[in-house]
C-alpha cells in the first residue's frame, strides 16, 4: 500500500506506551498536526509544518478540514451476534421487574437462545451486520465479539462461525471470544454433565478450530459458580486461550477473585468490587472493563468504583457490552458520558479507557491504541474542538471519518456536522 499523508488536523491527542504506569494518565496533544502513514502503519506524527518538510513530493494526501483526530477506538466487550429483539423484557423490567426475575421466568438469555437456535448462520450475520457498522460510525475500529447466546454447543457454534463470516465483511479488527453464559434449558438435570462436556472437547476445540482467541465465563449467582468457571478457563488457558471473567456484576461472586488468580487479560462488569478485590486485580495485573451503560440501561446496581480502581493503580477500560438485554447501544461515546458522570473520570482518563488501556484488555496495545511511530494507523476523527467534547455532547455523538489500517473506511455523509 502506498503512503498517505494526512494533515490539517486542529488537534491531535493520544495516550503514549510510555506514559503507560503513570497512575495520572496523561494525554500528549498537538496542536496543527499531521500524521504520515506507511502501508498500514504510522510512520510520524507530529506538527504539520515540520512534517511538510520531510514528506516526499507527491505523497497522497488526505485533508482532515481542521478535525480533532484520536486513536480509533477500541471497544474491548460486546454481544453483538444475536437475533431478534427484546424490547419487551425492557418494559417489563421498568415496570418492576428485575433482571434476574425475567431471566428465572425463560426471558433474557434463554430467550435469546431460543431464536438464535432456530436461525441460520446467514440469518445471523444478516442481523448482526448492522450493529457492527453503527460501531464503525462511533469511531470504533477494533471490536471484541463474544458467542454466549447459543448456549447449546451448536448454538454456539453458529455464533462464531457467524462472527468468522462478519470478519470478512467489516473493515474493523475482530478479537473473537468464546463465551460460557448460562447453563441452556435443556440441560438443567445435567449440569455436570455439561460442565465436564465444556472442559474436556468443546473447549479444546474452540481453539484447534481456531474459533475464538479468548474465553470468557459468566461467574455469577444464576450462572456459573467460582469452581465451574475456574474449570472452565483453566481448560482455556491450557488450550491457549486468552482469559476473561464476567465478574462481580450482581454481588460478590468470586469472579475478581478468580481473574486475579489466573491472570485474566481482564474482568469485566466488577459493580460489586471491594478495596481486597481491587488490590488482587491490581497486583496481577488484570484490567477492569466497566460497563456503565449496561448499569445505566438496568437501571438497578451501584457503578462500579472506578475511581478506587485507578488510585489502587488499576488500569480502567471503558466498553459499550452491546447486547440486547442489559445493553442496547453500540456508542461508545454514550458510555463515555456515564462514566463521567457516575465514576467521576476525567477527559483524561476517559480517552485512555477507550484506546490504550481497553487495547490491553484486548493483549494488544502493542499495535493499536494509541497514535504512535509503528503502531497501525487506526485513526478516528472528530467534529469537535477538544477531548473535553468526546463525553460532552451525548446520544447521537458520530465519528465524521475513521481509518482501519491506514485506509479511510468511513466518512460521516453529512460532512458539515458540527458539535
Ligand atoms: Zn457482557
Amino acid at each position: 500500500m502506498a503512503d498517505l499523508f494526512i494533515r490539517n488536523i486542529s488537534l491531535l491527542a493520544t495516550p503514549l506506551c510510555a506514559n503507560r504506569e503513570e497512575i495520572i494518565r496523561r494525554v500528549k496533544k498537538i496542536p496543527r498536526a499531521a500524521i504520515l502513514i506507511h502501508d498500514d502503519r504510522i510512520a510520524e506524527v507530529g506538527d504539520e509544518a515540520s512534517l511538510s518538510q520531510v514528506i516526499p513530493r507527491n505523497t497522497p494526501t488526505y485533508d482532515a478540514h481542521g478535525m480533532l483526530a484520536l486513536p480509533g477506538l477500541v471497544d474491548c466487550h460486546t454481544h453483538p451476534v444475536f437475533v431478534g429483539n427484546r424490547a419487551q423484557e425492557f418494559h417489563q423490567r421498568n415496570a418492576g421487574k428485575s433482571y434476574l426475575e425475567i431471566a428465572a421466568a425463560g426471558g433474557g438469555i434463554q430467550a435469546s437462545a431460543r431464536q438464535v437456535n432456530a436461525a441460520s448462520i446467514e440469518q445471523i450475520v444478516k442481523e448482526s451486520l448492522p450493529r457492527f457498522n453503527r460501531s464503525l460510525a462511533c469511531g470504533v475500529t477494533t471490536i471484541e465479539s463474544k458467542s454466549g447466546y447459543g448456549l447449546e454447543w451448536q448454538g454456539e457454534e453458529k455464533l462464531l462461525l457467524a462472527l468468522s463470516e462478519i470478519e470478512k465483511r467489516i473493515p474493523q479488527r475482530l478479537h473473537k471470544t468464546f463465551l460460557i453464559h448460562v447453563l441452556p434449558e435443556t440441560r438443567k438435570q445435567d449440569r455436570e454433565a455439561f460442565c465436564r462436556e465444556a472442559v474436556t472437547e468443546i473447549i479444546p476445540q474452540v481453539a484447534s478450530r481456531n474459533l475464538a482467541s479468548a474465553i470468557d465465563v459468566f461467574c455469577e449467582n444464576g450462572a456459573f459458580t467460582y469452581d465451574e468457571a475456574r474449570a472452565f478457563l483453566t481448560a482455556g488457558k491450557d488450550s491457549a486461550l486468552q482469559v476473561t471473567v464476567h465478574a462481580n456484576q450482581f454481588g460478590h461472586s468470586g469472579g475478581a477473585e478468580l481473574a486475579a488468580e489466573l491472570q485474566a487479560r481482564s474482568a469485566d462488569h466488577l459493580e460489586f468490587l471491594d478495596e481486597r478485590e481491587i488490590g488482587l486485580l491490581a497486583q496481577a495485573g488484570v484490567v477492569g472493563v466497566i460497563l456503565p451503560a449496561s448499569v445505566f440501561f438496568l437501571g438497578a446496581s451501584p457503578y462500579p468504583p472506578a475511581r478506587t480502581m485507578i488510585e489502587h493503580g488499576m488500569r480502567v477500560a471503558i466498553a459499550t457490552d452491546m447486547n440486547p438485554g442489559s445493553s442496547m447501544t453500540e456508542s461508545l461515546p454514550f458510555c463515555l458520558t456515564c462514566a463521567a458522570v457516575h465514576c467521576r473520570m476525567s477527559p483524561e482518563e476517559l480517552l485512555w479507557a477507550v484506546t490504550l488501556d481497553a487495547a490491553r484488555a484486548l493483549r494488544d496495545d502493542s499495535n493499536i491504541g494509541s497514535l504512535e511511530q509503528g503502531k497501525l494507523a487506526d485513526i478516528s476523527f472528530w467534529n469537535l474542538p477538544d477531548i473535553e467534547s468526546l463525553s460532552y455532547h451525548f446520544g447521537n455523538l458520530r465519528a465524521a471519518a475513521v481509518t482501519v489500517g491506514g485506509r479511510i473506511v468511513y466518512e460521516d455523509c453529512d460532512a458539515s456536522r458540527r458539535y
